[in-house]
């Protein structure tokens, strides 16, 4: 991939500075370290992410050849605070622009990006307090273009690739995502996720389904906190679910939400 090229190619990519590297271990570790020194937004590229994360500790497998793994470190003015659903927002313009690219994507709660209800895509935000006041996002993001059987096997669950992205040009790839993450944030950054609550219920995977919201999902023994129909997200970008007992909003948090079998 060519990180000028990406740059030239990406409309609202202007002020944003493109970087590709040949391996590292983790995108999102490298922006976070450099972000005090940061002047303005930056794209880190990874041709190949050996030490890919998840949330709590948890890995994101990916391969030179088969994944897009990338990060943007985006500052915004404000708190913590300021940023509660912002990794919905992401998912939202990941869903979009792939939508637009032809591939018909779903939005699992809190996170991440399916396709025909396995993850095409994760999702994973770190921060960090601006030096000069404001905060660093780290936005990492991994995309599989294609799920070989081997890596699925070492995953121990279903994930899907997207054959199509796979036949694109890279870098005309990555210019559409940096595009319609650049939108994103800045929309964000004057509307919070009001602005896209409506957008993300409608790429909803389990909408009205019965879901479970379980703690230590990743461990042998997950612990189920809440189960009810998924209702959607309000627009704080809390899961809203119907229970036994009326209806109640959960927090991201580390809980991991599953369809109910
Ligand atoms: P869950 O998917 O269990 O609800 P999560 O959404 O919090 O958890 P993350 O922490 O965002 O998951 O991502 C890490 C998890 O994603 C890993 O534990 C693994 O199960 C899965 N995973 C890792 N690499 C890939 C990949 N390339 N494709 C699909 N899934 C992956």
């Amino acid at each position: 991939m060519n990180a000028a090229s990406i740059a030239a190619l990406a409309r609202a990519g202007a002020g944003i500075t493109v970087e590709v590297v040949p391996e590292t271990g983790s995108t999102n570790a490298d922006l976070l370290a450099r972000a005090p020194a940061l002047a303005g937004p930056a794209l880190l590229i990874a041709e190949n992410q050996t030490a890919g994360r998840g949330r709590a500790g948890r890995s994101w497998l990916s391969s030179s050849e088969h994944s897009l793994t990338f990060s943007l470190a985006w500052k915004f003015d404000g708190g913590p605070q300021q940023l509660s659903g912002l990794p919905l927002a992401v998912g939202v313009a990941l869903g979009e622009a792939l939508g637009q690219l032809g591939v018909q994507v779903q939005l699992k709660w809190p996170n991440d990006v399916l396709k025909d209800g396995a993850k095409l895509a994760g999702i994973l935000i770190e921060t960090q307090a601006a030096p000069g006041g404001g905060i660093w996002a780290v936005i990492g993001i991994g995309l599989n273009l294609v799920m070989p059987d081997e890596m699925e096997a070492r995953l121990g669950r279903s994930a899907a690739g997207a054959p199509w992205l796979a036949r694109m040009e890279r870098d005309v790839l990555m210019a559409a995502l940096l595009d319609a993450l650049a939108e994103t944030l800045r929309l964000f950054a004057r509307q919070g996720f009001g602005a896209f609550c409506a957008r993300w219920n409608l790429r909803h995977a389990w909408q009205g389904e019965t879901v479970v919201i379980l703690d230590n999902a990743a461990s042998g023994n997950p612990v189920v906190l809440h189960e009810g129909l998924a209702a959607g997200v309000d627009d704080t970008g809390r899961l809203l679910l119907d229970t036994l007992d009326g209806r109640i909003t959960v927090l991201a948090g580390d809980v991991s939400l599953r369809v109910k079998t």
